[in-house]
């Protein structure tokens, strides 16, 4: 069997209110380059990934066209597209560029909804590798729905309404999620269509929606498979975690490996 078509979906169009700039937090400059570069960077080189839809904040396209997309040479951005309010409203506009045929082969429309694999991956998350995306291609064709993610490191408590600990849960049993997510492309659209269709009852109910595994995990019978990321797979979402971005990177020079 030939390697399935793999679409990224790169999401930027997070207001970044917790990194308390003037910059959106993805055109912040991290040792000399966006945030956002990095990411894409993983994408273009990668042998896994072949094609790209960034997702922005609307009033973001143009600048984001010309200043990233251009300015960098990333050639697999085959299309810059509105997000929404929420994560998920964005995972889904960029699903539907999918859907549409925005994802191109060579100048033949692609639609990669009957046999392709869909990776949604946070534009804050610098620290994607080859390793990864392979680790998730071979889960995904395997098991169709995979996230990347790490066990905790510390101990987890479940704690009351009135913030006492009411339970203990074996940590070897739980793990931080990170991105890629990655799935079937029929499955992950499927999945959001029932999303939208839906929403106000989730959120009716209370239930947020924070990750696209929980969206497979509510609308489909599929399971979904954690991959082992890295510590270092970040998502840099305060000044603090700026700081420790450039230090991994710095390491990362030092070893040989980085920017
Ligand atoms: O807000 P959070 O840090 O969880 O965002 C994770 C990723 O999702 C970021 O890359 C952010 O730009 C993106 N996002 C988005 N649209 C939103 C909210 C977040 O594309 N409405």
């Amino acid at each position: 069997m030939g390697k399935k078509r793999c679409t990224a979906v790169v999401l930027a169009a997070g207001r970044g209110s917790r990194m308390g700039s003037g910059v959106a937090k993805q055109y912040m400059l991290l040792r000399g380059r966006p945030l956002i570069w990095y990411a894409l960077h993983a994408v273009e080189e990668s042998s896994v990934i072949d094609d790209c839809i960034l997702v922005t904040g609307a009033e973001d396209i143009s600048y984001v066209k010309e200043e990233i997309v251009a300015k960098y040479g990333f050639s697999k951005v085959t299309a810059v597209v509105a997000g929404g309010k929420e994560r998920y409203d964005s995972v889904y506009n960029g699903l539907l560029a999918v859907g549409n045929g925005a994802a191109r082969d060579g100048d033949n429309l692609y639609a990669p909804v009957h046999d392709g694999c869909i990776f949604i991956q946070d534009g804050a998350r610098p620290f994607l590798t080859e390793e990864i995306l392979k680790r998730c291609y071979e889960a995904v064709e395997r098991d169709h729905a995979c996230v990347v993610g790490m066990p905790v490191k510390d101990t987890v408590k479940i704690v009351d309404e009135s913030g006492f600990a009411s339970r203990t849960p074996d940590r070897n049993f739980i793990w931080q999620v990170q991105t890629p997510q990655v799935f079937d492309a029929p499955l992950i659209l499927s999945a959001y269509e029932r999303l939208m269709r839906e929403k106000e009852r989730l959120l009716r109910d209370g239930i947020s929606i924070t990750d696209d595994a929980m969206v497979v995990e509510t609308f489909t019978d599929c399971k979904v498979r954690l991959v082992e990321g890295s510590y270092s797979n970040m998502k840099v979402t305060t000044p603090e975690d700026m700081t420790v971005a450039e230090a991994l990177l710095e390491r990362q020079r030092k070893e040989g490996g980085g920017f």
